[in-house]
């Protein structure tokens, strides 16, 4: 009779774990007890033969739930007890190791099989879940991941709820903590928006389904917020809510009922529906199909349809029962804030944008946006990482041996906690403009530090250079509410070590960093960096670099012509050649005293300059008429790529060189924009578009060989930063890498934008903090 304990992490609470381990006891034969632990880790104690128990550990790694990953399990032999039996005790607040909070998890294919079976007690219970799936940040106010702590807590289990929670032989229901039943769960309402009335309705889904087809805009409060829901089909309704929302036109998301509902508007391959389906069930964005029935206005000029499915039974019983089975499914917010998740946000702030409400009792505890995806040279990468993988660590090789927040950035910010060798990233927070998102950051923060069991006395603090952020800022304040360091760390240089250890790579490796703007330490604007980094020490060499460009204000981020003229005008074109070309390019009287001031300040030195690889193709989508007005984030970029998708072939587009300019290398890009401007009439607009993309990508892989010869590094190059998720930039930089026998690798777990910037943020401090001591 042998006995020991085991201390299970990775995700294993909330995921039908304790459940699965008893049941494996059971069947080889051993004794003892499973409990989840505060941490949220798992313990086990097993007494029994050592045969059966050699067999049992074995098992655990090899059987277990679907949904569940192990990190480590780490075993102790101990004196047994004398247990004659195995159970789910109690659990425990001992906190021997941090283990992940669960993520949410879209309806599993039982729960579906339930909700329509019409013999089934839970037959269209748009709340149904079970061990393997369904709400778990979303509604956890604190670990371990028991009932009580969720918004589960006010729900009673009903009599037949307790049995199945109760019984062993229930694989899916035994200690299934967020379970739930017609009779004893949370119910849905139906509210008029204009009167904030309820209508009286027995069933309210029906209902909903009905007041869509009719062309109603209704807001449906989902796992992580609430969405706004329209038909997808019907122009008129689209523009409707375009008008509503004052969103122009940034793309909707278009839920389907399932993958064959969205093969009918997008091209769907294997690997594309297996993450479509799975328990993370993002948005992808996938090409349209020339017949799609979503009307245009739902992603006016793009290539690309960001499609999800039915992830929530809610989701799934009302587009089962709309006439289309897919519909537009956006966030419901107002521009710029996050998302509502509660009625009272909804009330206040959408009253104005939707018709009616379909909400529920359950409380949204904590916001989380759907995630988005997208594929960039044959992989999939992150546009936001949020709901089904935040609040998971990612695991790095190495120790951090401290405690890290880093605050990230001020777009599409996401803050992350490092401790051990651990990195958690937040869900999405949004860009930091807006006070709501400021205050998400603060709250969201608290949480992940309370549940993560983190000191913040005792953490470092650490933050981007940039003067002006305000993620800076809060992180100041932070900082000093708790009488702790902070430590700073260079933009692009974050995005760098980032990608670094997300490979795991050890050695001296050069990295290139592409984006829109990041403070520079010569105090300019930087984002378009070579970098040579290292995995020990937190140094890097900037050895190459692109031209920079003259930013003249904050207006330039919206109308790349600026960006155009301002450009001309340090090339040495004369004002007579720059009105030339903007009354080709449709631009006329009024907006033309606009750009004679750009062209001033210019020729007069007033500018700011930057090495921008975003503003770069900003400005290429200005010249190619592609986009003259930025209504969202990376739209001139995200329109000049689906304009690059319908080319049929790819052009050398001569000009592109690499000089030599104070010590630093630069890709010189002036002759070749030259060269767009004279020849952009020769060319469809569409080869242009993807020729100019290929070839700046060919020739910073040309930036990247001249710069590193006699340098000692891996022959891995790394990439990083939001510009990098570009096909065609990625086609022509591996192209060139390929020829010189070097490997490319693109961050996979951490965004590429500026969400992924908190990641690296943790890496570099800890990097300086090891130096200091
Ligand atoms: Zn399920
Ligand atoms: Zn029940």
């Amino acid at each position: 009779m042998k006995a020991y304990r085991l201390i299970v992490t990775g995700l294993v609470q909330g995921v039908g774990f304790r459940p699965f381990i008893h049941r494996l006891a059971v069947k080889n034969n051993v004794n003892g007890f499973v409990r989840n632990i505060g941490g949220s880790e798992v313990e086990i104690w097993i007494e029994g033969f050592v045969d059966n128990i050699e067999r049992f550990v074995e098992s655990i790694k090899n059987d277990k739930p679907i949904v569940a990953y192990i990190d480590e399990v780490i075993i102790e032999e101990k004196e047994p007890q004398g247990y004659t039996s195995f159970q789910i005790l109690p659990s425990s607040s001992d906190r021997i190791t941090r283990s992940n909070i669960p993520p949410d998890f879209a309806i599993c294919r039982d729960c579906l099989n339930e909700i329509l079976d019409p013999s089934n007690r839970r037959y269209r219970y748009p709340f149904n879940s079970c061990a393997y799936c369904g709400p778990r940040f979303s509604y956890i106010y604190k670990v371990p991941y028991d009932r009580e702590n969720t918004a589960m807590s006010k729900y009673r289990l009903c009599k037949e709820c307790l049995i199945e929670y109760n019984n062993l032989e229930n694989i899916r229901r035994y200690h299934a903590e967020g379970i739930s039943c017609p009779n004893d769960g949370p119910r849905l309402y139906l509210i008029n928006a204009k009167t904030w009335e309820s209508i009286e309705t027995k069933d309210p889904v029906t209902e909903t389904a009905k007041l869509i087809d009719e062309g109603y805009i209704v807001a449906i409060k989902g796992i992580g917020g609430f969405h706004i829901a329209c038909l997808a089909s019907c122009d008129e309704t689209v523009l409707k809510l375009r008008y509503r929302k004052r969103r122009l036109t940034k793309p909707f998301a278009v839920m389907g009922l399932n993958t064959s509902v969205l093969e009918k508007l997008v091209y769907i391959d294997e690997s594309d529906r297996f993450l479509l389906e799975s328990p993370q069930s993002p948005i992808l964005l996938l090409p349209k199909k020339p017949d799609t029935p979503v009307s245009k206005y739902v992603s006016p000029g793009l290539s690309h349809e960001g499609v999800f499915i039915a992830y929530t039974p809610l989701h799934y019983l009302l587009l089962m029962e709309t006439r289309d089975k897919f519909l537009v499914m956006t966030s419901g917010n107002i521009h710029g804030e996050p998302m509502c998740i509660d009625e009272d946000c909804v009330r206040n702030r959408l009253k104005n944008i939707v018709d009616y409400v379909l909400t529920h009792d359950r409380v949204i505890v904590n916001r989380v946006d759907d995630s988005v995806l997208r594929k960039t040279l044959g992989n999939y990468v992150f546009l936001r990482r949020s709901r089904g993988y935040a609040p998971q660590w990612i695991r790095l090789k190495k120790d951090l041996s401290g405690v890290f927040i880093g605050f990230g950035s001020d777009l599409n910010n996401v803050f992350s906690i490092g401790f051990e060798n651990k990195i958690v990233m937040s869900q999405y927070i949004g860009d930091l403009d807006s006070f709501e998102a400021q205050r998400d950051l603060l709250k969201y923060l608290d949480f992940l530090v309370h549940n993560y069991h983190i000191d913040p006395s005792k953490a470092i603090v650490v933050v981007d250079k940039h003067p002006q952020y305000v993620s800076r800022s809060i992180g100041y304040e932070y900082a000093s509410r708790y009488n702790t360091m902070v430590i700073d760390i260079q933009h692009h240089y974050a995005h760098a070590i980032g990608a670094l250890y997300e490979a795991g790579l050890e050695g001296s490796y050069i990295s290139l960093v592409i984006d829109g703007l990041g403070w520079g330490d010569d105090n300019t604007i930087w984002g378009g960096e070579l970098l040579v980094i290292n995995d020990l020490e937190p140094v890097y060499s900037r050895i190459g670099s692109i031209n920079q460009l003259p930013l003249t204000s904050d207006r330039d981020t919206f109308y790349p012509m600026r960006l155009l003229v301002g450009l001309m005008t340090i090339m040495g074109y004369d004002w007579n050649d720059i009105e030339r070309l903007l009354s080709r390019l449709g631009v006329y009287d009024k907006s033309l005293f606009e750009y004679t001031i750009v062209y001033k300040l210019v020729q007069s030195n007033k500018y700011t300059p930057a090495s921008s690889t975003g503003r770069l193709i900003d400005l290429v989508s200005a010249l190619l008429n592609v986009c003259s007005y930025r209504s969202y984030d990376g739209e001139p970029a995200i329109k000049l790529e689906a304009l690059a998708d319908r080319a049929d072939r790819i052009v050398d587009i001569p000009g592109f060189r690499i000089v030599n300019r104070d010590g630093l290398n630069k890709l010189d890009y002036y002759s070749a924009i030259e060269w767009l401007i004279e020849n952009r009439d020769l060319l469809s607009p569409e080869v242009l578009a993807r020729s100019f993309l290929y070839n700046l990508g060919y020739w910073f892989g040309e930036l990247l060989t001249n710069s590193i010869k006699g340098l000692r590094i891996e022959n891995t190059v790394l990439i990083s930063g939001g510009a990098a998720v570009n096909n065609y930039i990625g086609m022509g930089f591996k192209q060139r890498l390929d020829e010189d026998d070097l490997k490319l690798y693109i961050p996979l777990k951490i965004p590429l934008n500026d969400e992924g910037v908190c990641f690296g943020q943790v890496v570099a401090a800890s990097l300086y903090r090891n130096k200091l001591y």
